[in-house]
């Protein structure tokens, strides 16, 4: 038994459809900006949520994708659940519709 038997070593991608290996990412400054945050204050966001929306986020490593890791990834087990005719160990760049 390897640790990928039960898929969970690859995410799948929602975005642009292909795979990638967990722990895989770029990451993306936050698109709001200090002055955003400012402005939240005023609407009277908490601070610890404002601080979060300031972080930078990890997306998907696949340079023409911002697919959000954390919300788009799909363990590849997930995936093979309900198409088991896909390989084991997904192939890079290579789309899985
Ligand atoms: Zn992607």
């Amino acid at each position: 038994m390897s640790a990928n038997d039960n898929g969970e070593e690859y995410l799948w991608c929602l975005h642009c459809h292909r795979a990638y290996k967990r722990g895989e990412y770029r990451w993306q400054p936050s698109r709001w900006s200090a002055e955003d945050a400012v402005v939240f204050r005023e609407e009277q966001v908490e601070q610890d949520v404002i601080e979060m929306m300031l972080e930078p986020i990890k997306i998907c490593p696949y340079p023409d994708c911002n697919g959000d890791v954390e919300w788009d990834g799909i363990p590849w087990g997930e995936i093979r659940k309900s198409h088991p005719e896909l390989p084991e160990v997904p192939e890079r760049d290579c789309v899985y519709l």
